[in-house]
């Protein structure tokens, strides 16, 4: 006798299910592509299921190291339900940045500044991506070099986060064209002289106009891993 299935469209909730049964029996990838699913499913309007696809999503990234993909998750689920667990994630997570966490705050800063120029770098650009690991390699070094200046210059010391961001944010460095075409190239000003008196400065360090409680520099305001992008 011919056996009949019941063939019935994966719902949402379904693939919320499996993705936390898969993360409870320690599949945390598996977990990720079923997660991935059930905000894919899941219609914008029901901002507490998605809020709860996007945090065990996040727990699921967490699992495998994922840091700054999970921020992201967090994020956008702590946006979604103010109270809760993932609030209470996303908090223990991110530094004043809004980024995932580092062991000091040098390194803070480091990752701040860093991911930061990087994505004026590719913002200028129409591809929005490195072209090559030549171009990848001399934006990376000219990054840190002038990271490697800055904080050698006792600029940053004493100063709290959202002031540190408005001096990371207003350094504009000038790259080279990497032998391509004039239409790739980048003009920034490098500078290290004192900063203008400024606008983020006050917004990092404010409470969000999203109305979700945090600084915007923990909220709408924080910096982007560059896996983020
Ligand atoms: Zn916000």
């Amino acid at each position: 006798m011919e056996r009949t299935e019941r063939q019935e469209k994966p719902t949402a909730t379904y693939f919320l299910r499996r993705g936390i049964r898969e993360l409870s029996s320690h599949r945390p990838d598996r977990a990720i592509a079923s997660l991935r699913q059930a905000v894919d499913a899941i219609p914008p309007s029901c901002s507490d299921e998605l809020s709860q696809a996007l945090y065990w999503l996040s727990v699921a990234l967490l699992r495998l190291d994922e840091r700054p993909l999970a921020i992201k998750s967090l994020a956008s689920a702590q946006k979604l339900r103010r109270r809760g667990h993932a609030r209470r994630l996303y908090l223990r997570n991110i530094n004043e940045y809004g980024m995932p966490r580092q062991v000091n705050s040098s390194l803070d800063d480091f990752y701040a500044f860093t991911n930061l120029q990087i994505a004026y770098y590719l913002g200028k650009k129409s591809s929005n991506r490195f072209d090559s690991f030549q171009e990848k390699d001399a934006v990376l070094r000219l990054i840190l070099d002038a990271w490697k200046r800055l904080s050698a210059s006792g600029q940053l010391a004493g100063l709290g986060a959202c002031e540190k961001l408005d001096i990371f944010r207003k350094m504009k460095l000038h790259y080279p064209s990497f032998g391509l075409s004039n239409t790739h190239r980048v003009f920034v000003r490098a500078s290290f002289g004192p900063s203008r008196p400024n606008s983020t400065l006050k917004k990092a360090a404010e409470r969000c106009n999203c109305g979700s409680g945090l600084p915007y520099g923990q909220c709408c305001g924080r910096v982007q891993h560059l896996k983020e992008l």
